[in-house]
């Protein structure tokens, strides 16, 4: 798989078993299927990251998300991706929010374009 650093890839680590099988089947499907290599930029943080970077969410500081870099991700692909891993996953895995289950967030947020891939609380 594809890290950002060796930061994040040693802190990956520290992701519940589910969101590093997900990881793992995201990159190896996006390579295998098409050709692309995706990159994860975030994995587990700390408590202090996400009060200085003002996250609201605690599903990086638990474990239960990972980031993927989408600038360096073709247009044509982005929705295939998201379309295929909601059709599997966002009912069983997605994390609850109002709107129901989200498995990846794909508004423009933090740091650089990205999809943030969450699962929820409960999953080892
Ligand atoms: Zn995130």
């Amino acid at each position: 798989m594809k890290f950002k650093s060796k930061k994040v890839e040693e802190r990956f680590a520290n992701c519940t078993q589910t969101i590093q099988r997900l990881a793992k089947e995201m990159y190896e499907w996006s390579l295998n299927t098409y050709g692309i290599e995706i990159t994860i930029t975030e994995t587990w943080t700390t408590h202090a990251e996400d009060m200085k970077l003002n996250r609201q969410s605690d599903t990086h500081r638990t474990g239960r998300a990972i980031d993927v870099r989408t600038k360096d991700i073709p247009d044509w692909f982005q929705p295939k991706f998201i379309e295929y891993f909601n059709a599997l996953y966002q009912k069983s895995l997605g994390a609850q929010t109002k709107e129901g289950p989200v498995l990846i967030v794909d508004k423009k947020h933090g740091n650089g374009p990205h999809w943030h891939i969450q699962v929820r609380r409960g999953v080892k």
